[in-house]
Order: structure tokens, then sequence, then C-alpha cells
């Protein structure tokens, strides 16, 4: 992975920022806008804190060390009001104890496993709710939120917002051949050898059967030798599955942009750059304005 050699520009924000942004409203980390908070007591508040960083190590040890923190905090308490008020010093600790190692333990720990299973029910929805289920690649619903944020945002200088659309050539046939099942193997296959070759931050969803798009920052050649080493890969990686050798290619259409533009149009000009790839024979990559230039200054027209 990584292996290709645009480094991130420095305000490039990670996609996972945007997610995060977009489920602000699940999390439980001090996220709200200041203001909207009543101010806690800060001794509360780090109490709070120190529960919730012990519980996501493990319940188990969070309840036992607050379970006695509480009984200090009793003892403390109890041990000199029953000696102001010459009370049973021994049935107040007995009290004590029983109080916060049988009663508060149970509670506790009753009420951080469902804070625990809360959390992981809220990442799993995140994930089904942006993801594909067949390649855990991102969807196009999230894909093109995540595209109207970059196309939102002005492009870092010295490199380029770059689109592409990878198609596997004849999937039709491949289905035809060897089944849908072994089609959905092919699809997964095809997936992995892309995310093989790009960066954790670049961001690539399925946005078609069997149809991937990817958001890059790079500038126009960078992007067209990126594209060419997913095109090789595919074409020199045939999946071997159920003991049959299954070869398949794809095609690739890039859009590169100098300034924020609108995604529709982004979509339009790598759409065209596929068109041509498939219309020219398949099995390779086409550069948008290498095959259609329309003046616009929202297009860059790099030197070939
Ligand atoms: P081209 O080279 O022009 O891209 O041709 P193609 O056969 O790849 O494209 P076409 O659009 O004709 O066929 C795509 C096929 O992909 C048709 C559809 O049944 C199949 N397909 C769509 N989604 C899935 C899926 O999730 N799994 C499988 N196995 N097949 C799918
Ligand atoms: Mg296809
Ligand atoms: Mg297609």
């Amino acid at each position: 992975m990584n292996d290709h050699n645009h480094s991130p520009p420095s305000n490039y924000a990670p996609y996972d920022r945007h997610i995060d942004a977009f489920f602000l409203h699940f999390s439980d980390h001090d996220a709200s806008p200041a203001g909207d908070q009543q101010p806690e007591p800060p001794l509360l508040r780090r109490y709070w804190r120190l529960l919730m960083s012990f519980r996501q190590r493990s319940p188990l040890i969070a309840t036992v060390i607050f379970s006695l923190y509480a009984l200090g905090i009793s003892l403390a308490i109890m041990v000199p009001i029953n000696i102001l008020l010459d009370g049973s010093l021994l049935v107040g600790i007995v009290i004590s104890t029983i109080i916060c190692l049988v009663i508060v333990p149970m509670h506790l720990y009753h009420t951080l496993h469902l804070i625990h299973a809360l959390e992981q029910a809220r990442e799993q929805f995140r994930l089904a709710a942006i993801t594909d289920p067949l390649t855990g690649a991102y969807n196009r619903r999230w894909f093109t939120q995540i595209l109207h944020q970059y196309t939102a945002q002005p492009v870092p200088s010295f490199t380029y917002l770059v689109l592409m659309i990878i198609d596997i050539d004849h999937f039709k046939t491949i289905n035809d051949t060897y089944g849908h099942l072994t089609g959905d193997v092919v699809i997964q296959h095809v997936c992995t050898q892309i995310r093989t070759s790009i960066r954790s931050t670049d961001v690539l969803a399925r946005i078609g059967g069997e149809e991937f798009a990817l958001i890059v920052y790079a500038a126009p050649d960078e992007a067209m030798s990126l594209a060419e080493r997913l095109r090789m890969l595919v074409a020199t990686t045939p999946l071997v599955h159920n003991g049959m050798v299954i070869a398949c290619t794809v095609s690739v259409g890039i859009a590169v942009v100098a300034h924020p533009s609108e995604v529709s149009q982004l979509f339009r000009y790598a759409d065209q750059a596929l068109y041509q790839a498939k219309d020219q024979g398949r099995n390779q990559v086409v550069l948008y304005e290498a095959c259609h230039w329309i003046a616009t200054d929202s297009v860059v027209v790099p030197e070939r």
C-alpha cells in the first residue's frame, strides 16, 4: 500500500473526520458546541471520564476499581459521621461495604455493559450506513457526500482533485460464464487489488455493480500512473477461485480538477473518459481532457 508518491497536502482532511462530523450526534465525546452544555462540576466530570476510560479497557475492571473507590468515599464519610453521632461504627462499615461491594457493582456492571452494547450497535449502524456490504468499500451515497465536501473546499496548492471511475470489463460475460456468486468474488478481488495500491487517505467506493470510484489529491501525471498501476495489477493478477483461474481487466476514466467544481460535472468528465476507454477497446486508462476538452477554468489541461 501507499506506493504512489503524491504526498498528502498539509490541509488535507482525512475522510474519517467527515464521518465523525456526520455521526457527531451519536457521539458521547465532548463534541457538542460550547454553550449547549451546562458546565459540569470538574470533579464529577473527571470521575466520569476516568470511569469511561477504564470501561473502554474492561467493564469488569472498571466495576471493581470504581466499587472500591465508592467504598473508600463511603467509609470516609460514614466513619466520621458515626463517630460524631456516637453510632455504631461496625454497622456503618457493614452497610457501606454491602452497598459499595454488592449493590454498586451490580448496577455499575449492568450499566457499563449496556453502554458497551449501545456503542457496538452504533458502530455497526455507522458502518452499514456508509459501506457496501460486498466489498467493505464506501457506498455511493457516502462517497457522493465526501465528494461534495472535497469540491466545496479549495484544492491544496500544487495538487489537483482527481476522480477516477474504475469499471470491470465485460463483467456480464464473467457472470454468464462463472455464475453470479463467482461474479461477486471477482468484484471483491478487484476491490482488494485497488486497495493494495492506494493510500489509506484516498477514498474508495463501490458506486455500482462492477464500478468503483476513487478520490485522490494528485498531479495529473501521478493520477495517470496510479490508474495505470491499478489497471496493470488487475490485469496481471487473475483470481483463483474453486480451482478456476478467472482473469479480468478494468477500464479507468479520470477527471482532474484544479478548483472546486460541481460533483455532477466531475462525474460527467470521469464518465466520458471511461466511455472512451471502453470505446477504444477496454483495459486502459483515459484522462478526461485527453478525450474531450471543454474550455472552463475549473479544468486543468495537463501537459502529457
Ligand atoms: P463493459 O465492459 O462495457 O463494462 O461491459 P460489462 O459487461 O462489464 O457491463 P454491463 O453493464 O453490460 O454489465 C454489468 C453486469 O454486472 C450486469 C449485472 O447483472 C452485473 N452486476 C451488477 N451488480 C452485480 C453484483 O453485485 N454482483 C454480480 N455478480 N453482478 C452484478
Ligand atoms: Mg463493466
Ligand atoms: Mg459498469
